[in-house]
């Protein structure tokens, strides 16, 4: 089963519409590395803003956290990076291209159909040289996660924040895996996003925080748009659990290549304090004083991708469909995640209607994300401002100049009402907060 968007519409509206292009672009780019344009980087700050909104700032169990990239060699040995986190790769004998074995389906090169070499491990972290001297002690790891930098900090976050169990810690930031088959765009790309949190509980209490965590964040992904038909749960079988995990479940998306995992939800019991505890000599234990108890906290990890949740929301909110005789794309994407909340759309570049216009825009800029554009038909404009999939549309028109009032535009439904220039700020706030089109008694029928 496939989803309805196919990925090479997806990947031309982000060329097209400034969201995504690729990296390097005027070298030829580089190959699964990509950079996000004006729309992009307001879609992907929406993103990382959405989760750390409801993951840290609208939860008193939650603390953030920012580490840095590079870190102790040490944290990769205890944490079981250096030995285990590998893929098997195989190399066809033809063409030499190299394959990762578990996606391959009948032993031969998916390219030629060449001969394929015996798997090897194959480990995906990336190596670099801290200092001026490249040899063995100086060779560090760039993070392939960012769970581990909230690991080493547990003792400091736990004896600074006054915090009791359970507790959770989060970070968002860029990891890196030298992934044998990148691809689909910025499904798995080398470099990327995360955003973690690790939430430590008492041990016994882990199976229903494991169930609780798996539930919000299932939620997470309809609140802001993703259809639940396009969403659904898969729980690890035993034999593929990642070496640390007790239990692990998958929220996958249906992609335009099938169902694929979007963010991981895993059971890590306690096998990163105690590795990090053993391997530093501290004690990573959480003492409990109304209790009296000491114990090592298990671990509840959400880990989720920023790049590829920004693809899951853009194919989700992909819509093709025709308006009086004519194609329209259009971007429904969630008030909270689009780039640009409202546009100011003069009706034409007329110098009557600019100083309203230009006043319009001052007016809401400093409270909305807001694009202000007066270039070709009024028409033309809205199928830009759809496709970048801006919830709303303010048109300045010489009746306005006489009424002082303006046209809002509502993306989904194109309904069209007229609001006083006074009271536009609270109208468009309100509609921003999800409110419907018509029920307002804030608008104004604009008169036949
Ligand atoms: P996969 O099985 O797809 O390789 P994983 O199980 O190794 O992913 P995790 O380590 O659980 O992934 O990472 C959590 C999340 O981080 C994933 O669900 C995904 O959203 C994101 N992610 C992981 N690897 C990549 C990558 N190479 N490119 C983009 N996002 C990634």
């Amino acid at each position: 089963m496939a989803a309805k968007v196919d990925m090479d519409k997806v990947v031309s509206l982000c060329k097209r519409r400034g969201f995504i292009f690729p990296s390097s672009e005027i070298y030829g780019g580089l190959a699964s590395c990509w950079d996000y344009g004006p729309m992009g980087v307001e879609l992907k700050r929406n993103v990382r803003d959405a989760w750390w909104r409801t993951i840290v700032h609208e939860r008193d169990d939650v603390v953030g956290l920012d580490t840095s990239i590079m870190m102790h060699p040490g944290v990769w040995a205890a944490s079981g990076h250096i030995d285990s986190f590998t893929d098997p790769l195989v190399e066809c004998k033809s063409c030499h291209l190299r394959w990762r074995a578990d996606q391959i389906e009948n032993q031969r090169c998916p390219k030629c159909g060449g001969e394929l070499t015996e798997p090897r491990m194959f480990n995906l972290m990336f190596k670099t040289f801290m200092g001026p001297v490249e040899e063995g002690a100086s060779t560090i790891y760039l993070r392939p996660e960012t769970a581990q930098g909230i690991f080493v900090n547990f003792e400091n976050v736990i004896t600074t924040s006054r915090k009791k169990l359970p507790l959770g810690i989060a970070q968002i930031g860029k990891s890196f895996r030298n992934e044998i088959t990148p691809g689909n765009f910025i499904f798995r790309t080398r470099e990327f996003e995360h955003m973690e949190l690790e939430y430590f509980v008492k041990p016994g209490t882990d199976e229903k925080w494991l169930d609780y965590w798996v539930k919000e964040r299932f939620d997470w992904y309809t609140e802001l748009g993703i259809k639940k038909e396009n969403l659904r749960l898969r729980e690890h079988g035993k034999d593929e659990l990642a070496h640390y995990a007790r239990a692990c479940f998958d929220i996958e998306y249906l992609f335009p290549m099938g169902w694929s995992e979007l963010e991981g939800i895993a059971n890590r019991g306690d096998f990163d304090l105690v590795q990090h505890a053993k391997a530093s000599g501290r004690e990573l234990v959480y003492y409990d004083a109304e209790a009296s108890e000491r114990y090592v906290p298990y671990v509840i990890e959400p880990s989720a991708g920023v790049d590829r949740s920004v693809l899951a929301f853009l194919i989700d909110a992909y819509d093709e469909e025709e308006v009086e005789g004519e194609k329209r794309t259009v971007v429904h994407l969630h008030t909270s995640l689009a780039p640009i909340k409202v546009a100011v759309l003069p009706l034409s570049r007329n110098e009557k209607l600019t100083p309203l216009a230009k006043d319009v825009h001052k007016q809401l800029c400093s409270s909305f994300v807001t694009d202000y554009d007066d270039s070709q038909s009024i028409g033309r404009r809205y199928r830009r401002q759809d496709e970048i999939g801006t919830p709303f549309c303010v048109t300045v028109d010489f009746e306005s100049l006489e009424d002082k009032q303006v046209t809002i535009r509502d993306r989904d439904s194109l309904a069209q009402i007229r609001v006083p220039v006074a009271e536009l700020n609270k109208a468009l706030e309100a509609k921003l907060k999800g409110e419907t089109f018509d029920a307002s008694p804030l608008w104004a029928t604009r008169e036949k």
